[in-house]
């Protein structure tokens, strides 16, 4: 993929803003993993490496450490038995083993990512990844999600100067991997509707080339849903490319909006009730696929109505508190007070843009059959047993999700028209 190509094409953009890749490199191949040492050497990365990994990352690069000192690199490893949760005890460590080296190599997803990234910013060290599964749209992102305690921060840091990946290796990855990663994708249908109506309503900042460049890297993993089960070279592909895509999309805008919308809130919002009770969750694809499904729903039943009655909203902050719970009551207030962000929207505006919004809807999301059969072909995540979220928990996420985040989405909205999201998920309108 050619990020020259990206560059020109974000050029002089209408909206105003100048949009900027920091990522260097990205390259993905057949059989790339033979020549990472001398990719690493094209772009000029240090010679003296920190490569981290975990288990199964280490042993799905067999030979790539030896391949690195076979070509001059000074490396240091670091193999973790266990990433499923980026926390801050390892990225101190590898903070500590990043003073002797010029620069890290990360080899995984995800988590390893995670720790690698926010360690490397610290240490003001560069930052490549070698990806083995397409599984979550962080590896261009520019901040990193890490849990210390039961609590989980996204914490600012910088983008890997050079993403690499081996097509072999992304088709071979577990299937569950593979289809998390598209369901991620899956979820910037919902976040770019949530954009355009955030637009509308509360004047947010929208960048049209940047929502087309969204909506094109989708549609082109979309197209191979059904070949993402196998093991095929061309559906991991394209769900790596669409996850770098609309990460990067995220740095063009400036901000997340063209790639989270309601679905990821409801995810997080699983999510952290699940840490609160020391539970670790499932992957953030899987999770943000079935969000995506619900969404879908709910918002494709509000598009239904001809006309709304819109007024300032009433909130019950007690039985809102109630369901947030010990240890986030006071984060979730502080995004609600003096004023809620909802304050800001005119009522007015909400019954007059209606009908613009349920048009939003309809071009932008997937009906719920037709992404629900999306799902299935990709083998992907569907319901709350899917994702070890139980039947109440499901329902609070879709209720009481909006309050996470000071952002105007369709679901935040609803209390204006006395809705909520979960009655319109049930079609309770
Ligand atoms: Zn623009
Ligand atoms: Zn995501």
């Amino acid at each position: 993929m050619d990020l020259n190509q990206i560059r020109a094409r974000m050029a002089n953009c209408p909206c105003g803003q100048t949009h900027e890749i920091e990522l260097e490199g990205l390259e993905i191949a057949h059989g790339l993993l033979d020549r990472v040492a001398d990719l690493l050497k094209q772009y000029r990365f240090p010679n003296r490496v920190l490569m981290v990994a975990d288990v199964n990352s280490f042993r799905v690069t067999k030979g790539l450490y030896e391949q690195l000192l076979g070509a001059g690199f000074t490396v240091e490893l670091r193999v973790y038995e266990d990433t499923r949760v980026a926390d801050m005890k390892a990225v101190e460590e590898l903070q500590v083993l990043l003073r002797r080296a010029g620069g890290c190599l990360s080899v995984g997803t995800g988590s390893v990512n995670d720790i690698c990234r926010l360690a490397a910013y610290r240490e003001n060290k560069q930052f490549a990844i070698f990806a083995t599964a397409p599984s979550m749209d962080g590896f261009a992102s520019d901040s990193a999600p890490i849990t210390e305690g039961n609590f989980k921060t996204s914490y600012p840091c910088r983008q890997p100067r050079i993403i690499l990946a081996d097509s072999r290796i992304l088709a071979e990855s577990p299937a569950e991997l593979k289809a998390a990663g598209f369901g991620d994708v899956l979820a910037k249908y919902v976040a770019i509707a949530d954009w355009r109506v955030a637009n509308l309503l509360h004047g947010d900042y929208y960048c049209e080339r940047v929502g087309q460049f969204v909506r094109d890297a989708v549609a082109k993993m979309v197209a191979l849903a059904d070949q993402v089960p196998q093991k095929n070279e061309d559906a991991a592909t394209a769900i790596m490319e669409a996850l770098v895509l609309t990460g990067l999309s995220m740095q063009l805008a400036k901000c997340t909006r063209p790639a989270s919308g309601t679905e990821h809130i409801i995810s997080h919002y699983w999510e952290c009730k699940k840490l609160q009770r020391g539970i670790i969750s499932d992957f953030h694809g899987k999770k943000v696929c079935v969000a995506t499904l619900i969404v879908s729903r709910a918002y494709h039943n509000l598009a239904k109505l001809k006309s709304v009655r819109a007024h300032k909203e009433h909130i019950d902050w007690k039985d809102v508190q109630a369901h947030y719970g010990e240890g986030l009551i006071d984060g979730m207030m502080s995004l609600n007070t003096p004023d809620t962000i909802v304050d800001e929207i005119d009522p007015r505006a909400v019954e007059e843009n209606w009908g613009k919004i349920a048009q939003i809807i309809r071009e932008e999301i997937p009906t719920p059959e037709k992404l629900l059969a999306l799902c299935q072909a990709a083998h992907a995540a569907t319901t709350g047993e899917d994702i070890s979220v139980d039947p109440q928990l499901f329902l609070d996420g879709i209720k009481y999700h909006p309050f996470m985040r000071r952002r105007v989405t369709v679901a935040r909205i609803l209390p204006m028209i006395d809705l909520d999201l979960l009655r319109a998920y049930q079609n309770d309108l």
